[in-house]
């Protein structure tokens, strides 16, 4: 199916198309270079060669050792890993039963920690979030007690944007000798990811959000961080990520992390005029609308609201309609319209909380396309409130 060229795409937190340099570099390990890296042939040794080189230029990127790096099958994979290889290894060694997490983290995130309390019995503090969905690096200090084994926050909320003071975080984890571990899937090619620089022990990252292909993770352990390999199998990735690896996968996601972070500041200083120009024409057009998340401290390219009393997936729908491609973080379950979690922990009644659009931007995205969703949009919420 091809889409028309006048279609407009501002779902780049959703995902985005794969660049064509990271395509280039693929192709070759689908079909000539082949191999399976854990061969000991003349294939596989090629094959292993340019997952070598993969890992190499993440590790470049991220600035940590190419041993610390893990590929895997996507972020949530990476996640997962992350939080029950330290669930395990904690479990093993007898060191602590408590993980302290925020409210407002992806389901990867927030669903896996269920699954540790509820599955082995640990205990989970939330810390709680502002009004911004911002959480205050003094609550994780509090949280953090005798026995707690992990700290995990989201360098940037996927919904509303918001960034959170990752630094201090992470300050108060070493400080408390607790492992960090941070969800960067949206944060890749927006945020700088330095991980000397950074106190996080686990890290996770997923190419589709900044340009390479989907179903390729990373995630990045810290030398001698605990972990426990939650699958087990053969010795790929140093027995932490058993499985032949996705060597395509890996060069593709390597590949797209180096052009990310080489463009990274002159595209945010592309996208944040055109970010501000669709956050401010919308506040100004359309009654009982706010801007959900930080209005500073919340990722480049990302825009994201709330409407009093409409429901989010509606107006997706009908800015579909109109050839424009948005997202709402609102579930609907049995054709009612669950509030967004996320506007839920951040204080946001629920006849706000149904109502959250997000509008996020990219490469191919220009004035022109702020221009016509503000043509646009105000007319829908106003025909969806006069209708509902
Ligand atoms: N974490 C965040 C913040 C995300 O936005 C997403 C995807 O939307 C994920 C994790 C999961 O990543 P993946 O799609 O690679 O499983």
């Amino acid at each position: 199916m091809t889409l028309p060229e006048s279609r407009v795409y501002l779902d780049h937190s959703a995902t985005t198309p794969v660049h064509p340099h990271v395509v280039e570099a693929m192709a070759p390990y689908w079909s000539e270079c082949f191999g399976n890296s854990a061969s000991s042939h003349a294939f596989g040794q090629a094959a292993a060669s340019a997952l070598e080189q993969a890992r190499q230029t993440a590790a470049d990127v991220l600035d940590c050792r190419p041993s610390e790096i893990v590929f895997t099958g996507s972020g949530t994979e990476a996640i997962n890993l992350a939080l029950w290889g330290v669930a395990w290894a904690a479990r093993q060694s007898g060191r602590g039963n408590h993980i302290v997490t925020t409210p407002v983290e992806h389901h990867a995130v927030g669903r896996t920690v269920e699954q540790l309390h509820g599955l082995l019995g640990f205990e989970v503090t939330q810390v709680p979030v502002d009004g911004y969905g911002r959480v205050d690096p003094s609550d994780v200090a509090a949280a953090v007690r005798p026995g707690t084994v992990l700290v995990s926050v989201m360098v940037a909320n996927n919904e509303i944007g918001t960034v959170q003071r990752i630094f201090r975080i992470g300050r108060v984890c070493r400080e408390r000798g607790v492992l960090f571990h941070t969800d960067a899937v949206q944060a890749a090619g927006r945020i700088p990811l330095e991980l000397d620089e950074v106190n996080v022990d686990l890290l996770g990252l997923s190419a589709h959000k900044f340009y390479g292909p989907k179903g390729v993770g990373l995630l990045y352990v810290r030398r001698g961080t605990s972990f426990v390999p939650p699958i087990t199998g053969g010795a790929q990735e140093r027995g932490r990520r058993p499985g032949t690896v996705d060597v395509a996968g890996a060069v593709g996601l390597a590949t797209a992390l180096r052009l990310a972070e080489g463009e990274r500041v002159a595209e945010c200083a592309r996208l944040r005029p055109l970010r501000d120009r669709l956050i401010e024409g919308v506040l100004e057009s359309i009654p009982d609308s706010r801007l959900t998340g930080h209005p500073v401290h919340r990722l480049a390219n990302h825009a994201s609201f709330a409407f009093r009393g409409v429901e989010g997936e509606s107006i997706v729908l009908h800015l579909d309609l109109e050839g424009i491609a948005a997202s709402s973080g609102a579930a609907c379950a049995d054709g009612e319209p669950n509030p967004s979690f996320v506007l839920t922990a951040m204080g946001l009644s629920p006849d706000w909380g149904i109502g959250s659009l997000r509008l996020t931007l990219g490469h191919n995205n220009d004035a022109a396309d702020v221009a016509r969703v503000l043509e646009v949009l105000p007319g829908i919420v106003e025909r969806l409130r006069a209708s509902g």
